[in-house]
């Protein structure tokens, strides 16, 4: 931890607000790279909304409707088997990622093929893979692929016998789909160890600073810095990573960048031995095995709810969510349950480059359900970005100018309330 008041020098090459997975994976890329980085985080890592994510990185299960979106999907999700290996080493904390891949309903599946719905750019389903799906094969478990290439899904139907063999606990009387390619990881750790690395690479981590205001030059149209609760700090660019709270921000300068809230809500239970294997990737659920026989059971999605506490009703849904796959879990030992609010923007794509009226201002924010499957591939592109001054391979779907829109001033000390998560034990 630095101090302001400790620190012989307080001018940088560039400051990230918001040490969320998508503020400390930029910090720890631009590191890498030799970039002097502050990083400035008003409470802890992983005290918003990454701290309350699930942890799957569904590149190929999540439905996303712009091709850019889904390409930066595949990007990222490819580069966490590297990256949890590279902060092992460098931390010691092991984020967790998993590679068992994902089980998805089949009725899922069956609805979007007898659709016949036009190829999208995130069609997943090929003429080899229609095929062998209908009619069903009466061996255990056939190959959908036969190709092994990251970007060609490999999928596979599980039948329920198969399933009964490998998954004992599931009921799936149609069997189930089974993708490989979908690994999942613990979201606080992540955020954690991608924190750690940034300071091992010589960022000045600063937790409990708020970010008030931005600096401006003389001519007030070039960024030079902020105004926190600890003092001022300078910086020839800084990068809002600061999930909704961009809007806050934003504000203080008179810009609008529509961020909207969806909250969303867990529960984690435990059994006394291995009781699922995969993550089951349903239909509004999603049951996620992780370490020492816990269960995370996920998600509701309440737009426009942002407070984080949890209701009851919630945990009736996630559990009858969750019996559909699982009908003895209801026999688990509740543990815990926390909630989040999704950074999300109404067309779904996160904002990511320059606050273009500000020179030297940039954001990434909005990565909505995604953002733990994102934060490795907008590091990249992001510290591509800043280093070369250069915004010309993020596709321009994901400018913020998009939305950008001249506003009247909130506040002169907008401050975002809400913490992001909260648990209860
Ligand atoms: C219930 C739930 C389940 C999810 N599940 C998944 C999942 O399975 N897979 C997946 O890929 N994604 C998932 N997500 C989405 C993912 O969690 C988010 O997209 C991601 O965490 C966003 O990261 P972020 O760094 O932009 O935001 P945040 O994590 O919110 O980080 C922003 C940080 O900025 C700080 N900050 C804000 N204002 C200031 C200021 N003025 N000064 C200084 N610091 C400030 C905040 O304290 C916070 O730490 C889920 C989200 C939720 C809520």
């Amino acid at each position: 931890m630095v101090h302001l008041s400790n620190l012989k020098a307080n001018h940088y090459d560039v400051i990230v607000v918001g040490a969320g997975v998508i503020g400390a994976a930029i910090a720890y890329e631009l590191a890498q790279q030799g970039v002097k980085v502050a990083l400035l985080e008003k409470n802890q890592p992983a005290s918003g909304a990454s701290g309350a994510a699930g942890g799957m990185l569904a590149a190929h299960s999540e439905h996303f409707a712009h091709p850019e979106l889904y390409q930066l999907a595949l990007y990222s999700q490819s580069l966490y088997s590297k990256l949890a290996t590279d902060l092992l080493e460098k931390t010691g904390i092991d984020i967790e990622l998993r590679t068992e891949g994902f089980l998805l309903p089949l009725t899922k599946l069956e609805l979007q093929l007898r659709h016949k719905e036009p190829l999208q750019a995130d069609q997943r389903y090929d003429k080899t893979f229609d095929e062998n799906l209908f009619p069903l094969p009466n061996k255990g478990h056939t190959s959908a692929s036969t190709h092994n290439d990251s970007k060609v899904d490999r999928k596979e139907w599980w039948s329920p016998s198969y399933l009964a063999q490998v998954e004992p606990h599931i009921y799936a009387p149609s069997g189930m789909i089974y993708n490989p390619d979908e690994p999942q990881l613990i979201p606080a750790l992540f955020n954690q160890a991608l924190v750690q690395a940034a300071i091992q690479h010589h960022v000045d981590f600063y937790p409990e600073t708020e970010v008030y205001r931005l600096l401006h030059s003389q001519g007030k149209n070039h960024i030079t810095g902020v105004i926190t609760n600890q003092g001022e700090i300078y910086a020839e660019q800084v990068v809002l990573t600061t999930g909704l709270s961009t809007q806050q921000l934003l504000a203080t300068e008179q810009y609008s960048l529509p961020l909207v809230p969806v909250k969303g809500e867990l529960i984690e239970v435990s059994t006394s031995s291995q009781y699922l294997g995969h993550t089951i990737y349903g239909e509004g659920i999603y049951i996620i095995p992780k370490s020492n026989h816990r269960i995370w059971i996920g998600a509701t999605s309440k737009p426009e709810r942002t407070d984080t506490t949890v209701d009851l009703s919630a945990i009736a849904q996630l559990l009858s969510g969750a019996e559909q796959f699982l009908p003895a879990i209801g026999s688990a030992t509740f543990e815990r349950c926390w909630s989040g609010i999704r950074p999300g923007t109404p067309d779904e794509l996160p904002y990511l480059g320059r606050i273009q009226p500000l020179a030297g201002l940039w954001t990434a924010s909005g990565h909505y359900r995604n953002g733990m499957l994102l934060a490795a591939g907008t590091a990249k592109w992001m510290a591509e970005a800043l280093i070369n001054n250069d915004t010309a391979h993020i596709p321009d779907c994901f400018s913020p100018e998009r939305a950008l829109q001249k506003s009247k001033s909130l506040s002169s000390k907008s401050r975002s309330t809400a913490k992001g998560v909260s648990t209860w034990n």
